[in-house]
């Protein structure tokens, strides 16, 4: 089972100013890992297989899907968790904003306000 998992942070203008903010990751335990691998596998080996058929392609798209399967697989399984999102009020115009972060984001993060488009880093906070 995956698990969402909140982690408290801070949000830094570009002037120092710090806001309380919430970090949102998706966590996952070693059997949503290994269906998240093996669901990729399937599906990479499934394009490869579809590809087959593709003329002059699939001299290049077979093997890249043969290959990129378990590559895929194997990050998949690798990564416990998938950053989510981040909320808070911004430092710098003092609205309510979610920050969309990608799975792989490390914190600290420099981003941007949604709402002023400010300089914001979000850091942990101690
Ligand atoms: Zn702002």
């Amino acid at each position: 089972m995956s698990s969402t998992e909140i982690t408290p942070v801070q949000l830094r203008g570009n002037d120092g100013k710090i806001a309380d903010g919430k970090l949102y990751a998706t966590r996952y335990d070693t059997g949503d890992r290994l269906r998240r691998a093996l669901l990729r596998l399937v599906l990479l080996w499934g394009l490869a297989r579809v590809s087959l058929f593709i003329p002059l392609a699939h001299f290049v798209l077979v093997p890249g899907f043969l290959i990129a399967g378990p590559v895929v697989a194997v990050l998949a399984y690798r990564s416990s968790q998938a950053r989510d999102r981040a909320d808070g009020k911004c430092p710098q115009c003092g609205e309510e904003i979610i920050i969309k972060l990608e799975a792989r984001d490390e914190i600290p993060k420099w981003t941007y306000c949604p709402a002023c488009n400010a300089a914001l880093q979000i850091m942990e906070s101690n």
